[in-house]
């Protein structure tokens, strides 16, 4: 009779191949519960995906100095090429966080366009008349010319003064420019003085009163800062300079003429400037900026073009009107082309009414818009 029985030697070595397995198992067991904390990397394609891009930043660029450091920007998309966004102001300016450009193709991993902010450039009016009636000479004048130079500077600008008496005031114009900047100089202005006397006003009994100067005054400077903020270097064919000057506005007072600092700005280049764009009292809401007469008429249409493009054809209104003494006549005296933007159609000029709830953010964000497309895509 044959018996199944196994040998006795083999035994052993079947409770030794048994522990094997078991070890064996229980080890890959233990590996496979522990190595999705251990790897999250692979485990985990959130933090997998994000870490690359927020650890590895895109070198600084001239583009990347352009956002100001400590502002949150609250942007809208760049209007396409095709310009016809509307002008007014959406929510989504509201948005605090910068938005990608949406336009097709982009990518990604670009910088997003910077776009004028009007509520932005709003702020910037408001910081200003928060220094009170800023008259040459003044305190708070001065104080405001301050101002202006630290946010240029956080804006990534250099701020060059350039101090000079008249008639024993100490006045000064503040110059911002980009390092790095080349091509032909194009001045955009403004003047950061305000008028120290409402001689305008309805009530004979307040003419001796200095103004706010929300609109005259601040309105063209809170849309330079803005376009500080905004301007791409690398897109930009000229070099652009931000010039605010002082002594614009005390003009038939006290013997004093108009456009004091424009014309000690004037007489001092050192560099022919390709044109001079001059913003006086643009941010009235119910704006209406006309051709100026003394203007190049040729920088009028192109710039009045612009603005067509981009819808503001109501309030850029390609017609003649005015005939404005401004900051942009000691310039167009040396042959320079200049332009002066100014809505005159304002009942608070120079009057103690002409406050900062007279401008509008859409109305600062038109001008703002147009100078921007105009010098980033037109020249
Ligand atoms: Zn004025």
């Amino acid at each position: 009779m044959k018996q199944n029985r196994l040998p006795s030697w083999l035994f052993p070595v079947l409770i030794l191949v048994g522990l094997g397995l078991l070890i064996t198992g229980g080890i890959s067991y233990f590996v496979a519960l522990r190595s999705p904390a251990d790897n999250p990397e692979v485990s985990n394609p959130e933090i997998s995906s994000i870490s690359p891009t927020s650890t590895t930043l895109p070198a600084p660029s001239a583009t990347a100095t352009d956002v100001a450091p400590t502002l949150t920007p609250t942007l809208k998309p760049m209007p396409t090429s095709t310009q016809t966004e509307e002008p007014a102001v959406s929510e989504e300016t509201t948005i605090p966080t910068p938005t990608q450009s949406t336009d097709e193709g982009a990518n990604l991993s670009l910088p997003p366009k910077l776009v004028f902010d009007g509520h932005l450039a709003y702020e910037q009016v408001l910081a200003q008349v928060a220094f009170g009636p800023r008259p040459t000479g003044s305190e708070a004048g001065w104080a405001t010319g301050d101002f202006i130079i630290a946010e240029l500077n956080k804006m990534g600008w250099q701020a060059e003064p350039q101090e000079f008496l008249f008639m024993g005031v100490q006045s000064r114009n503040i110059i911002g420019h980009k390092e790095g900047s080349s091509g032909p100089v194009i001045i955009i202005s403004a003047h950061y003085d305000t008028r120290p006397a409402a001689d305008q006003d309805p009530d004979p009994t307040r003419r001796g009163e200095p103004i706010e100067g929300g609109n005259d005054g601040a309105s063209g400077v809170a849309v330079l800062l803005e376009l500080a903020r905004v301007l791409n270097s690398e897109k930009l064919k000229n070099d652009v300079w931000l010039a605010f000057f002082d002594a614009e506005d005390r003009g038939r007072l006290d013997g004093w003429p108009f456009s004091v600092g424009a014309r000690y700005m004037a007489e001092n280049l050192t560099v022919n400037p390709q044109s001079v764009v001059v913003l006086d009292m643009i941010g009235d809401a119910d704006q209406q900026l006309y051709y100026e007469q003394n203007s190049t008429a040729e920088l009028s249409k192109q710039i009045w073009a612009v603005a067509a493009e981009l819808g503001y054809e109501a309030n850029f209104i390609p017609e003649f009107k005015y005939t404005i003494i401004d900051d942009h006549l000691p310039f167009l005296e040396r042959l320079i082309p200049a332009v002066d933007i100014i809505d005159f159609d304002y009942a608070y000029w120079h009057t103690v009414e002409d406050t900062a709830d007279k401008v509008s953010p859409e109305s600062l964000e038109r001008v703002g818009r147009t100078l921007q497309v105009w010098l980033e895509e037109k020249q």
